[in-house]
C-alpha cells in the first residue's frame, strides 16, 4: 500500500511514522508513506497555501490552486483508491471503516488547517472524507495519522502475531478482554485465577465472556 499525505506542516506527520509498528511496516516494505509539503505546490511568491474568506469572518482559507497541483501530479504517477479529505464533519472512522481501506492499494490523504479547505477542493478532487470524532482540532496532520496508523497495522505481515488485529477490540463486534502480565500478584491485587491454569478452552470462553460483559457495560450500542 502506498499513502500520500498531502499537509502545509510536513514535521508534524514525522514521528508518528518513524517508530515502532509503523516503522517496522515501511521497512519491511508493506507500506510506503510519503508526506508532501503543499507549500511546494503554491506559485504564490511567499509559497503561501491559504487566502482570506470570501464574504469576511475570522480564520483562513486554504486555496484550491496549491492542492489541486499537487492531487493532479500524483495522480499523474499513480492511481488512486481514494483521495481523503480529514475533516470533523466527515464519515466517522470505525474499525469497520480501518478494515475496508486497508485493502485499498493507494490512498491519497489531504490534511486541512485553519478553517478547512475552499468548499471546491472538497465538490470536485476529493472522493471521501473522514472525521476521527466529534471535536475540531487545528489541524488534520494528527488526524491522517490516526487513520492512517488503524489501516497500517491491518494489513497482513504488518503486524508480528497474525492475530493479534483479529483480537482486538471492535474486530468482532466486541470490546476487548482484560490482560495481565507478570507478577501474577501485585501489592496484593491477584490476576484472576482461570489465566494461570493454563486450560486453553476455559480460557478463552472466560475471554469472551469478559468480552461481551464489558461491552454490554462500555458499548452496548455494539450488541
Ligand atoms: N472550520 C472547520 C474546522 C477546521 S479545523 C469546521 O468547523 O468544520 C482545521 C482542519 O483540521 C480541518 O480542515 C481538518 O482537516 C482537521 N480536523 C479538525 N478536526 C478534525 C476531526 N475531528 N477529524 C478529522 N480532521 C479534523
Amino acid at each position: 500500500m502506498r499513502i500520500d499525505i498531502i499537509t502545509c506542516l510536513p514535521k508534524l506527520l514525522e514521528s508518528p511514522f518513524s517508530d515502532s509498528i509503523l516503522k517496522r511496516a515501511q521497512d519491511k516494505k508493506i507500506v510506503e508513506v510519503v508526506v508532501h509539503d503543499l507549500r511546494i505546490y503554491s506559485l504564490d511568491k511567499h509559497k503561501s497555501t491559504d487566502d482570506y474568506a470570501f464574504g469576511g469572518g475570522a480564520g483562513m482559507v486554504m486555496s484550491i490552486e496549491p492542492v489541486d497541483r499537487c492531487i493532479s501530479s500524483l495522480k499523474e504517477q499513480l492511481l488512486y483508491d481514494e483521495i481523503i479529505y480529514m475533516s470533523p464533519d466527515g464519515e466517522l472512522l470505525t474499525q469497520s471503516l480501518a478494515n475496508q481501506l486497508s485493502l485499498k492499494k493507494n490512498l491519497i490523504i489531504l490534511c486541512g488547517h485553519y478553517k478547512g479547505v475552499d468548499e471546491r477542493v472538497r465538490e470536485h478532487l476529493i472522493t471521501r472524507e473522514i472525521s476521527i470524532g466529534d471535536y475540531v482540532l487545528s489541524g488534520g496532520e494528527l488526524a491522517a495519522a490516526v487513520l492512517s496508523d488503524a489501516v497500517i497495522r491491518l494489513i497482513p505481515g504488518v503486524l508480528n502475531d497474525e492475530t493479534s488485529a483479529l483480537t482486538d477490540s471492535f474486530q468482532d463486534g466486541l470490546v476487548a478482554p482484560p490482560v495481565y502480565t507478570r507478577p501474577a500478584e501485585y501489592k496484593g491485587w491477584k490476576v484472576p485465577d482461570i489465566l494461570l491454569s493454563g486450560h486453553e478452552a476455559k480460557i478463552s470462553e472466560w475471554r469472551h465472556e469478559e468480552s461481551v460483559n464489558r461491552t454490554k457495560k462500555r458499548r452496548p450500542k455494539l450488541l
